[in-house]
């Protein structure tokens, strides 16, 4: 089987014939159809992180069910699946909690990819630059069969992070005026998840004008390019002078934070959704937090419940309340994903999608 392994961080992955597990008690063996192409895949290839190589990277990804281990409840061969990455115990302080999200299961998964007899490491549990996987049943969500599965992909992480940013984080009311920093691919979906809770100015963010378009596209009512303009200035004179109601900051820095921050009016709120790097450091002056009543808020995977909210995800963009096809700018093969990275760090592609059948 096919995947992508990153060997050596700042050189490109390597494309390899690997061994695959066969599913075992509780585990689900997934055809790949596609995986979309997430920045956070990227960090790990360019950064110091805490994953440990070598790795499969891919945490995107949607396909059908081809074979069920013993015990297998949720799903049976031929099923249209897409898989939440990272830990899904249900068990943990976290998941009893209604936060899988943040789950720290008792024990990580067993080893489910080799060469040579060499374990290769599985990206969040799941492993999506690859034409097969291997997952716990608790990472699968079933969807309807009559969605596409590969627009579908997208749902894995970046549409279900940037809409649950505004939905389930925030819970953004009909009316509120919100800035988007960072208009990537999850920035996008922030923007479309305020104007599915109805936000009356979404104003968007970047330093690309491209970028900015795509922005308009998904439902920016307003574009700022940081390049040429004061953005707490301009936020502040499209909001009566107040600030925002919301600002969501979706590249992950610490002065696109403070930003996010300055641009939200009293009582307002600030939602960090961009990966920073691991040694970031952030200095605001928290006075304000008291004297202003503003509010900094973390938000890991759209603080969603993946079970509940990848079918109504799924529901919507049938239903046409959410675009998802736009999203997509390039197909790419799966020993193309090297152009994928260097396509999405330029900037050229809203999303890109590897397509793995
Ligand atoms: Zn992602
Ligand atoms: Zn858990």
């Amino acid at each position: 089987m096919k995947a992508a392994v990153l060997y050596e961080r700042r050189k490109p992955l390597v494309i390899e014939d690997l061994d695959l597990v066969a599913a075992g008690p509780g585990e689900v063996e997934v055809e790949l159809i596609a995986s979309g192409v997430c920045h956070s895949d990227l960090h790990h290839v360019n950064r110091d992180t805490p994953t440990v190589l070598p790795v499969v990277l891919g945490h995107e990804g949607a396909g059908i069910v081809k074979s069920v281990g013993p015990n297998v409840t949720r799903v049976r061969p031929g099923d249209h699946v897409i898989i939440a990455f990272g830990s899904k115990c249900g068990e943990c302080f976290y998941c009893v909690r209604g936060m899988p999200y943040l789950c720290t299961p008792a024990s990580p998964a067993r080893p489910r990819l080799s060469r040579g007899g060499k374990t290769i490491n599985q990206f969040l549990e799941v492993a999506t630059y690859a034409e097969r996987t291997v997952v716990s049943e608790k990472n699968i969500v079933k969807i309807r069969d009559d969605a596409p599965l590969a627009i579908c992909s997208l749902v894995a992480c970046g549409v279900t992070t940037g809409i649950g940013a505004v939905v389930n984080t925030a819970k953004v009311e009909p009316g509120s005026n919100v800035v988007v920093i960072g208009t990537g691919g999850v920035g996008l979906n922030v923007v479309q998840g305020a104007r599915l809770a109805g936000a009356a100015r979404i104003i968007a963010v970047d330093v690309l004008d491209n970028k900015l378009e795509f922005a308009r596209e998904m439902g920016a009512t307003h574009v700022l390019n940081a390049a040429k303009e004061n953005v707490i200035d301009r936020v502040k004179a499209l909001t009566g002078g107040y600030g925002a109601d919301y600002a969501f900051e979706v590249i992950g820095n610490p002065k696109t934070i403070s930003q996010a921050y300055e641009s939200v009016r009293k009582g307002g709120v600030a939602v960090v959704v961009g990966v920073s790097d691991e040694n970031a450091e952030l200095t605001f002056k928290p006075v304000w937090m008291m004297r202003q009543s503003k509010t900094l808020m973390g938000c890991a995977y759209g603080s969603s419940r993946p079970q509940v909210d990848f079918p109504r995800i799924v529901d919507l963009y049938m239903e046409k309340r959410i675009k998802l096809d736009e999203l997509i700018t390039r197909h790419f093969a799966l020993d193309e994903i090297n152009e994928a990275f260097r396509a999405m760090e330029a900037g050229e592609v809203a999303r890109g999608i590897l397509d793995l059948a």
